[in-house]
């Protein structure tokens, strides 16, 4: 077992949204983070990474180019260990303890399931890089196994797409894979006339309830325009491998059920002794300390943040208030913690074809001003002038030439010879 001190005596534990920012602004002070991957996942920007709209690579951010101060140990977090301060660490080379002076939990959220029958076994997910590589080659081979076959039954059945869930994932994905279906069909002339179906299914009684009403309203509208099935106030009953039950009794025949229903603290947070809300979510104090604790602190999806900004209510879990408590948690780490407050600024969605919503500082706009301020929205949040410049090729690209509608299964070998 290899022991090791953190850098700066910080220990960043998760190296998403909220942990590589806290590492970011921590700057040469430095520290070590502990992730899963050497890279920042951009999860706003995943759907246009399922429609092939961005390259994959492009909608992540390495760690290590982004935090050129902090110290990365790449692999699992198994223990944390108050007493000795030491966190383990499963990695390719081994187990590592890891020493802290000043712990951070930033491990995030995991997708929140319901006891659904078959959801477990056929619903596919939407919450990182695998998951949207995935669900855009599940895609594109349905559009081959409906040209395949001969029954026009089950030819509308591969073109039938479930989404449960209407907040950010579920709505942005729907409208960029539908996106993807529409441009990749013209490639297909035996589908023409072979009607597709998309359905948009969600618990609550209006989709985006993020959002102010009148835009949630005017993306439910643009939606149904293109054909798009809107069953709000509807929950999904059961899966099956070819159909989906929902509450209101319909059977809808289908191979494609995404599940983007919601989120919940990483359950591993849970073993850490640390005191937790009834969600699972650590409990911080004002500053973003732990409560009950000095030197232990929690910010993003895995810990329930007050905010001053809004007083009685919690941060929901968005990149954007990850972002602020990570600026706050940064110069409380430095010394004199103050409590965190921010009132949010706005809300951005895009909604494909050119098309999406923006709520700025009180001004509402939708349709090509709205998509354009979403774009230019997550460009400037983006770290990294290389990754912005990347992104903005790829969008340039995407205004002249057709979509690429390449699959790329073979993500899943392993490389060793003989595997194939
Ligand atoms: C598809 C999708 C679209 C979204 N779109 C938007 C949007 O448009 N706008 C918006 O504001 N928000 C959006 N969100 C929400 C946003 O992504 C989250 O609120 C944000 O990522 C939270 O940051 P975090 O650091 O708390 O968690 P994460 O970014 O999830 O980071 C947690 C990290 O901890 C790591 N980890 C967990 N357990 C372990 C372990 N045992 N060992 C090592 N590492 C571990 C994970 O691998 C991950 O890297 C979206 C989310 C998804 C899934």
């Amino acid at each position: 077992m290899q022991h090791r001190h953190a850098k700066g005596g910080t220990l960043v534990l998760g190296g998403g949204f909220a942990g590589s920012y806290v590492a970011r602004l921590l700057g040469k002070d430095g520290c070590t983070i502990v992730s899963r991957e050497n890279f920042m996942l951009y999860t706003p920007s995943l759907p246009e990474a399922a429609s092939g709209t961005l390259e994959p690579r492009h909608v992540v951010v390495p760690l290590r180019m982004m935090c050129p101060h902090a110290d990365l140990v790449l692999g699992e977090i198994t223990e944390v260990d108050e007493s000795s301060r030491q966190v383990s660490v499963d990695t390719e080379a081994g187990g590592v303890q890891l020493e802290y002076e000043n712990l951070v939990v930033a491990l995030g959220a995991v997708a929140r399931t319901l006891p659904i029958p078959g959801l477990a076994e056929y619903a596919l997910g939407f919450k990182d890089l695998a998951d949207a590589i995935a669900l855009r080659n599940h895609v594109l081979r349905q559009l081959e196994a409906a040209d395949s076959v001969v029954d026009p039954a089950v030819a509308r059945r591969h073109l039938t797409f479930v989404f449960v869930g209407a907040g950010y994932a579920g709505v942005e994905a729907l409208a960029e894979l539908a996106d993807l279906v529409r441009d990749a069909l013209r490639y297909y002339p035996r589908l023409r006339g072979v009607e597709q179906r998309w359905v948009l299914v969600d618990a609550a009684a209006k989709i985006l309830p993020e959002i102010p009403t009148r835009l949630g309203d005017y993306a439910a509208r643009q939606l149904e325009k293109r054909g798009v099935d809107v069953r709000v106030g509807t929950t999904l009953d059961s899966v099956e491998e070819h159909a989906a039950t929902l509450s209101d009794g319909e059977r809808i025949e289908t191979d494609t059920l995404v599940w983007t229903a919601g989120v919940r603290a990483t359950p591993i947070v849970g073993h850490f002794g640390l005191p937790l809300d009834e969600k699972g979510r650590v409990k911080v104090s004002p500053t973003l300390c732990v409560e009950e604790r000095e030197n232990v602190w929690s910010l993003g999806d895995c810990a329930r943040v007050p905010n001053e900004a809004t007083p009685g209510q919690f941060d929901p879990p968005t990149c954007q208030h990850a972002l602020r408590q990570a600026r706050r948690l940064a110069k409380n780490l430095r010394g004199d913690p103050k409590p965190y407050r921010y009132r949010m600024l706005g809300q951005v969605a895009t909604l494909g074809r050119h098309k999406g919503i923006a709520d700025v500082l009180g001004l509402r706009f939708r349709g090509f001003p709205g998509w354009f301020i979403t774009r230019t929205y997550h460009l400037y949040q983006l770290p990294l002038i290389t990754r912005k410049l990347r992104v903005v090729t790829d969008w340039t690209v995407g205004l002249f030439f057709r979509r690429d509608i390449a699959e790329l299964s073979m993500l899943g070998h392993t490389g060793r010879p003989g595997d194939d």
